[in-house]
């Protein structure tokens, strides 16, 4: 295809709505026959999400290239197949530090530099350069926040103007909006999704398709209602159902007629493959294995802080044929001898200790891989589990005794974890960690070795590492370092012998995990998890 289309989805009345998978399912539809490309537009002001707090933002998605970005380019990796840019998540922070450099350059001389023209123009910029670098079919843009809010006006405002640059039978607007159904009156209602759409329509768009989210499939009148008032095909009126399964959304849109709308303004015959899908949903919706898992961290209270870990567990039990049930467990808690490590597993067939930062909650996490060492308990450390999990070995089998890292603990006697010879001078802290796709080199004859073969390729996040000079007495006691980085002497993944499974990887595997493709780390862990 010559021309590049777009789908724009926007969201409405509340924000949570699921505005990215939904992005993410459309593009699910399209992607067997042409190159979807998706795109996030974000509000705020940090170049990227690296340096939020998970808790606030839920988790900081890594792509291959290194670049740190919204949790939603998960859904869409999961759903499309695809692997992403960084180009691909536009933040205001990163519009505004081009309008700056544009200005000091003297692009703009003699004007006076405006949100519009100037601002725009440069978000327009950036959407059709990623159209063209990426030869993209189908660039998939989700504009992030809810119709209305402050920060997101001028993403709107831009994607207005994009009808006319792009030609009007190459675009689609899709809004996603909210339909409740009242409890006194059991009825669903449509004047959430009215008023959304009269506020868009205010900014100069007209919803092409809306989705309307709901706890029930919407009923013909209210998509009779929601078309004579929002003046759009009842047809294009699609369920947005809550459903338990997410990878089912796809096949929701597809039964709601959503490819219908779009092959029609686009002009196109899309039909979508669920071949692949079909078998792993089946698994997921009638398990015929189960595990618990315990997710030990110390960001629990968000789920979205371990959006891409819950989802790999998800994918991986599918794989095995079952399902898994998943336990909190907060590791602040047992460092403050508020929950005991005994009573907070009871129960628990595996054990995930998952990325994170600094000292707080540290201490819980090293009890909780001391448990699952000595008590035989399949253990998967990611990232910062794979540092603790290495502390734990030299404290209390190499008799380090008060092994730390130094990002811990930059007084301890015996830095087993420390920073990568690359970071010591390094002041800034947005974008610096050693990040992005790395390769990996497998030593032959261990568990890695039976999961990958001789390589893999994973993403990483991180600024210490195995402190090279603790190897070799580490590797005496018993500690397998089975995957290094090709080039240097970086660790990248550990495990023990004499054990169901006990392995770590200074990656983060759960980034790079399909429905389909479970990362192989996570199939063998949730394999050794229920016992088959
Ligand atoms: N804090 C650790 C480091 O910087 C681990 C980071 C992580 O888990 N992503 O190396």
């Amino acid at each position: 295809m010559s021309d590049p289309k777009f789908i724009i989805v926007t969201g409405g009345v509340v924000s949570g709505l699921g505005k990215g998978i939904a992005a993410a399912s459309i593009g699910h539809l399209l992607s067997s026959c042409m190159k979807v490309v998706p795109m996030k537009l974000d509000g705020y002001l940090n170049v990227d999400p690296g340096t939020m707090n998970p808790i606030e933002h839920g988790e900081v998605f890594v792509l291959d290239d290194g670049g740190e970005v919204d949790m939603d380019f998960g859904h869409y990796e999961r759903f499309l197949g695809v692997t992403c840019k960084s180009l691909s998540n536009l933040t205001m922070g990163k519009v505004f530090d081009c309008v700056r450099k544009k200005e000091r350059r003297g692009d703009y001389l003699g004007k006076t530099v405006q949100y519009i023209p100037h601002v725009t123009d440069t978000i327009k910029e950036k959407i059709l350069n990623v159209a063209k670098e990426e030869h993209a079919d189908i660039m998939l843009i989700e504009v992030g926040g809810t119709v209305g809010d402050i920060e997101n006006e001028l993403y709107v405002e831009a994607v207005r103007q994009l009808k006319k640059d792009v030609g009007e039978h190459n675009i689609i607007y899709v809004h996603l909006t909210y339909v409740p159904v009242l409890a006194n009156v059991k009825e669903q209602k449509s004047k959430p999704t009215q008023q959304s759409v009269n506020l868009l329509r205010e900014k100069g768009i007209q919803p092409d398709i809306i989705i309307g989210r709901c706890s029930q499939v919407l009923s013909e009148d209210i998509k009779e209602k929601i078309s004579s008032l929002c003046n759009i095909e009842k047809g294009a009126v699609i369920t947005g159902l809550d459903v338990k399964n997410v990878y089912n959304i796809p096949l929701i849109f597809y039964h709601e007629g959503i490819l219908d709308i779009i092959n029609k303004k686009f002009d196109t015959h899309i039909t979508p493959d669920f071949d692949k899908w079909g078998k792993y949903i089946q698994h997921m919706e009638n398990p015929s294995q189960h595990a618990t898992v315990a997710i030990c961290g110390k960001y629990t209270k968000l789920e979205d802080s371990y959006a891409s870990v819950i989802e790999a567990l998800r994918q991986s039990a599918a794989y095995n044929g079952g399902g898994v049930s998943i336990t909190w467990v907060e590791t602040t808690d047992i460092e403050d001898g508020i929950l005991d490590v005994s009573k907070a597993l009871e129960g628990v067939q595996g054990v995930i200790v998952p990325g994170g930062f600094g000292g707080r909650g540290a201490e819980g996490k090293v009890a909780v891989i001391k448990y699952a060492r000595e008590k035989g308990i399949p253990f998967l450390g990611l990232c910062y589990g794979m540092q603790l999990a290495v502390i734990e070995f030299a404290r209390n089998v190499c008799d380090l005794h008060d092994a730390n890292s130094s990002e811990i603990n930059p007084n301890t006697r015996y830095p087993v974890i420390d920073l990568l010879p690359g970071q010591k001078d390094i002041m800034d802290k947005g974008g610096t960690l050693r990040l992005g796709g790395q390769d990996i080199v497998i030593k032959p004859d261990t568990k890695a070795y039976s999961l990958f073969g001789g390589k893999a390729r994973l993403r990483f996040r991180h600024r210490y590492e195995v402190n090279p000079e603790y190897i070799q007495k580490m590797e005496e006691r018993g500690i397998i370092f089975s995957g290094k980085a090709p080039d240097k002497d970086i660790m990248q993944i550990m495990e023990l012998k004499h054990h169901p499974f006990f392995m770590a990887t200074q990656a983060h595997p759960e980034l790079t995990s399909g429905l389909d493709n479970p990362n192989p780390l996570f199939r063998g862990f949730v394999k050794a998890a229920m016992g088959v």
